[in-house]
């Protein structure tokens, strides 16, 4: 039982402390007990904890969204905060699909999304992530998604070929499998920029978001990036996308939005979907008891304010170089590290069984368990994952400490993961 949190450490019931080398799921960028957020929620509960949207809207929502918009990548001018990634996933679907019944395509509805990725539980973005072991039971109660290959250049970047060629050819499968739909058909492609539960830190090989970029407005596709996971400057930028050199239609945010203090995240659109919308119907027809909560608002707003004004994500590509050069110092010729990769704090270690054919461990091992099991002894969270993948099984480990852990918290994290893996293996 978590009982307490300072900086980058979770203290149990019985007084053992945890370095929260992956914060919880890449969520506490901030670290657990951070004053700024406190006093800011302290201050909003003392005013004004709830009014909901169907009568008012709220300072600290206001102030959020403008500060998000000043942010954001070019295009993106209006936010509708919802309370966590699978919401927000939930809204720039349907968002989508009323887009195009605005602009008169009512036939397109289909989706398309990557086989290796994770959009959330509930059923829509369920449908749209390619976590086959999550999906298998509810296949049913699923809506149509269509699935192509990640970009994924440790496992299917050609040994004659360039990071750049394998990019466009992994990005035209995207193009194959419209013109297989049907553009006419076809409302969106949803990507996370750099992936993270499916695929511990799989970040895109250059050029690979530009051409699904070009696709997309070839055919009049929807491009909804998923950044619950990897943006609010996890990889270094705000959002992901930045490095990418592409802005999206519409993109959600969730887990270092709130920096575990409150339950929020958004979805962020285009001013072309918002006007659609605002000259249709004249509204989006949805809606949560819950969106927009003052509350959650005001401590949104208050950890944007330590991301970008304090400039935590401006030190995030330094100390992320840092975790690097400490994980490779220990794990860079272990005999059972395939790949190390990512961007900024957010890293990935892919474990196999052999190095030379990058032949992944039995499944039935279940060493990303494991591995979790080890760490926690040592006083270490790391967030682990495994599962089919494209009929392949993976054993990765997720690493997102806070933005404001220290050199010798990051020299803690690698001796402990690498401690945890060889006991894992032994
Ligand atoms: N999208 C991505 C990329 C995620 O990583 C997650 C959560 N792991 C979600 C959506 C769902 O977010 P939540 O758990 O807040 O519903």
């Amino acid at each position: 039982m978590a009982v307490a949190g300072e900086g980058c450490w979770l203290i149990d019931a019985e007084g053992k402390r945890y370095l929260d080398g992956s914060g919880g799921a890449a969520v506490s960028c901030l670290g657990h007990s951070d004053a700024h957020v406190r006093s800011a929620m302290t201050a909003q509960i003392e005013r004004l904890s709830f009014a909901h949207t169907g009568f008012f809207t709220s300072e600290p929502a206001e102030a959020l969204a403008a500060k998000l918009i000043e942010n954001a990548p070019e295009g993106i001018a209006r936010v509708y905060p919802v309370s966590g990634g699978s919401e927000a996933v939930e809204a720039a679907l349907k968002l989508a699909r009323q887009y195009f019944l605005e602009v008169g395509e009512p036939q397109r509805s289909k989706i398309i999304a990557r086989r290796q990725s994770y959009h959330g539980n509930t059923l829509g973005a369920l449908a749209a992530g390619g976590n086959a072991w999550r999906r298998e039971k509810y296949a049913p109660l699923l809506i149509e998604c269509h699935h192509i290959a990640p970009c994924y250049p440790y496992r299917d970047q050609r040994p004659d070929e360039s990071a750049e060629d394998y990019g466009l050819r992994a990005a035209n499968e995207l193009e194959a499998e419209i013109e297989r739909l049907g553009p006419e058909t076809v409302m969106a492609f949803i990507a996370e920029p750099v992936v993270g539960a499916t695929a511990g830190a799989l970040a895109p090989v250059p050029g690979y978001f530009k051409r699904i970029r070009e696709i997309c407005d070839r055919h009049g596709v929807l491009l909804i990036l998923d950044e619950v996971m990897c943006g609010m400057g996890r990889t270094g930028t705000l959002f992901a996308c930045e490095q990418d050199g592409i802005a999206p239609d519409l993109v959600t945010i969730a887990k270092g939005l709130g920096a575990g203090y409150v339950p929020i995240g958004a979805m962020l659109a285009s001013q072309r979907i918002h006007d659609a919308i605002e000259g249709g119907s004249g509204a989006f027809q949805h809606g949560h008891t819950y969106h927009a909560h003052p509350l959650a608002a005001a401590a949104a707003h208050a950890v944007l304010q330590r991301l970008v004004d304090d400039g935590l994500v401006a030190g995030v590509p330094a100390k992320g170089e840092a975790l690097v050069a400490a994980l490779t110092d220990r794990l860079g010729s272990h005999a059972h590290v395939g790949d190390i990769r990512g961007r900024g704090l957010f890293r990935g270690i892919e474990l196999v069984a052999d190095r030379e054919t990058k032949a992944p461990f039995d499944p039935d091992r279940k060493l990303h368990v494991r591995v979790k099991a080890e760490a926690m002894a040592r006083g270490l969270i790391c967030y682990p994952a495994g599962g089919t993948i494209d009929g392949r099984r993976g054993d990765h480990i997720l690493l997102a400490p806070p933005f404001i852990i220290s050199q010798t918290e990051i020299e803690t994290l690698a001796d402990r993961v690498t401690d945890a893996i060889d006991a894992a293996l032994a």
